[in-house]
Order: structure tokens, then sequence, then C-alpha cells
């Protein structure tokens, strides 16, 4: 079997490395707060694995506890401490839409998770800075932009094309479509010239930027295909479905075809998808916290760039 194997803390450590240096050599110490207002132990995990990661880079993580009602007077006192440079909330709180409101409580200037509406409307429409003059570049959620660095580190992204086309040519199937990770996806990877295959149980729509890329943001078209049809004409696949039984059919996948999971669950049958895939990246966490740090550095940065005196 030729497959080689990818895992994310090969991918994340040159994120990590780089985020430790930065903070270092420049002797800064960007704060984290994350808030935890459910009993979710998946989110309390979460939050220990942040701190780990965190206190490894540098970065001042603070976890602070409340009840979910009083979350939203939490997080506005957070948004007025000027020593607090980014937040973040474990969700689901309520489950609800009220969880959507919360995320647009979170000051845009502090989101690390790239969860405000600004950056959501940002992300879909590829506007991919916050500024006339692309000073600084829109936080895009973790997870997305995890994968979105998983495809370039095993090369799927073409570094001879144009940034925001390297995509152009590829096909790419996304099985799941959530608004947390799979839906954000397929819009990134079609801005970015992808013909994505977005596939849910109600169905597949078709995300692209037209041939030749000739729309400057991706649209979505209700497809009559089915998995059978999508497996076997991409070049990606990659999958997030939360069930322990679901697997990739392997026989569809292409040979030499990347094949990424993102699901806590295994999702494709590991030696099965030996067989036929180039490269096969098992799970993805550990890219994704490595993106938290990134978009905090980010933000910090930029709150630093508002505080300091116009020079016009
Ligand atoms: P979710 O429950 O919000 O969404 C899952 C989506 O998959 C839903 O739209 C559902 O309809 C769809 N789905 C279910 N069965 C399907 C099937 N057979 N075919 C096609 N689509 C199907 O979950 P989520 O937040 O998107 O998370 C999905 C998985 O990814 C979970 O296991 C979660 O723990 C994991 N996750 C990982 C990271 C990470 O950084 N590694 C981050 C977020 C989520």
């Amino acid at each position: 079997m030729s497959c080689k194997v990818v895992l994310a803390q090969g991918i994340s450590a040159s994120y990590r490395e780089e985020l430790k240096s930065t903070i270092k050599t420049r002797n800064i110490c960007p704060k984290l707060v994350g808030f935890l207002a459910n009993e979710d132990p998946a989110a309390a995990k979460y939050a220990e694995w942040t701190a780990k990661t965190c206190a490894e880079t540098g970065v001042e993580f603070e976890l602070r506890k409340c009840s979910r009602n009083d979350l939203e007077d939490k997080i506005i006192e957070a948004n007025q401490d000027a020593g607090v440079n980014g937040i973040m909330v474990y969700y689901p709180v309520f489950g609800d839409r009220q969880d959507q409101y919360l995320q647009n409580v979170v000051d845009v200037s502090k989101d690390v998770e790239g969860l405000h509406h600004k950056y959501v409307y940002n992300m879909y429409h590829n506007i991919r800075f916050l500024d006339e003059a692309k000073t600084k570049k829109c936080i895009i959620p973790c997870t997305p932009l995890g994968l979105v660095k998983v495809m370039e580190y095993v090369g799927v992204y073409n570094g001879i094309l144009p940034h925001g086309n390297r995509l152009h040519g590829r096909v790419v199937t996304i099985i799941n479509r959530s608004e947390i990770v799979g839906r954000p996806l397929a819009a990134l990877l079609a801005n970015d010239g992808a013909k994505v295959y977005s596939v849910d149980i109600n169905g597949i729509q078709e995300f692209h930027r037209g041939v030749g890329l000739q729309l400057k943001k991706h649209e979505v078209s209700e497809t009559s295909l089915t998995v059978e049809e999508v497996l076997p004409l991409s070049d990606v696949v990659i999958t997030g479905v939360p069930s322990p039984s679901y697997k990739v059919p392997s026989h569809l996948i292409r040979d030499g075809a990347v094949c990424i999971n993102f699901s806590t669950f295994k999702n494709f049958d590991g030696e099965e998808i030996k067989k036929k895939a180039a490269i096969y990246v098992p799970a993805v966490g550990k890219v994704t916290v490595a993106m938290l740090e990134r978009n905090l550095v980010r933000l910090y940065d930029y709150q630093a760039q508002d505080r300091a005196p116009s020079t016009a």
C-alpha cells in the first residue's frame, strides 16, 4: 500500500512553533478567555486541551465557568476588558438560536472563533479583509480554517496559481453541511476555486465559481446527484459525520484521492481506505486548536494597531 497517512500533530507543529517563536521574540502574552456554561463533558475536555496547548505556546488562557443565564453579562464584561484579547465560548449553551445571538454578543475585535455575523457574512461573500487598506484579514472559523491548512499541507492547493484561485480544477466532496463546519468549508473551498459537492442527508449541493472562475464569489445549486456518483469524481473527500456506524464506501473513492476525516468518529475504514487513497488524514483536532491561537495573535495585533496613535 502506497498511501501516506498524515497526522494532525505533524501539520500543526509548524504553526505551533511559529506561534511560540512569535510570542517569545516579541515578548508578548496574548490572553484568551474561554467561557464554559454547560455541563457537557466534551466541552470540558476541549477546554482542558485548549489550556494545555496555550500553556505550551505561551498564550495566557483563563477558563471562566458561569451559569448559562449569566453568560451574556460575562461576555460583555470581557468585551470591555482591555486585558482580554480573545474570547471563546464552548457551545452548545442553550442549543438553539440563543447560541447564535451569543455569538454576536462577542465583540468582533475579540472573536477568535470567527463566529460573529460580520466574519460569517464576509466568509460567504469572499470578502477577505476588514478594512479597505487590506491590512486586517478577516477571522475564519477555526475548524474550516484548519481543514484549509490541512489541504495546503498535503499539496491540494496549487502554489503556482495566484492566492484565491489555488483550488482551480480540484473537485472536492464534503460529507456534512452543518453551519459550524461543512457549509462554511464548502464556501471557503469554492471561493478558492474548487468545485465542491456538499453532501448531507437531504441531498447534494454544488458550490463553485463557474467555468474559468468567472464569478467573484461562489454560487450554490441543488443537484440530483448521489454519493455513488460524486465520490468517484472527487480528488478530495472530506467527511464529518457524527456517528460511529457511518463509513464512507471505500470502493467508490477515486484511486489516489486525498481523504480527510474531521469527525470524532472514524468515518473511513482505516485499512480499506489505505488501499485506495494517496493521502489519508484520520483526524484534524490539533490543527483546529493551532488556528484558534493563530487567530488570537492576529486579533492581538489588530487591537494594538487600533490603540496606536494615528500618524495621519
Ligand atoms: P452537526 O451534528 O452539527 O452536523 C453534522 C451534519 O452531518 C448534519 O448536517 C447532519 O445532517 C450530517 N449528516 C449526518 N449523517 C450524515 C450522512 N450519513 N451523510 C451526510 N451527512 C450526514 O455536527 P458538526 O458540528 O458539524 O460536527 C461533526 C463532527 O465533527 C462531530 O463528530 C464533531 O465532534 C466533529 N468536529 C470536529 C472538529 C475538529 O476540530 N476536529 C470541530 C468541530 C466538529
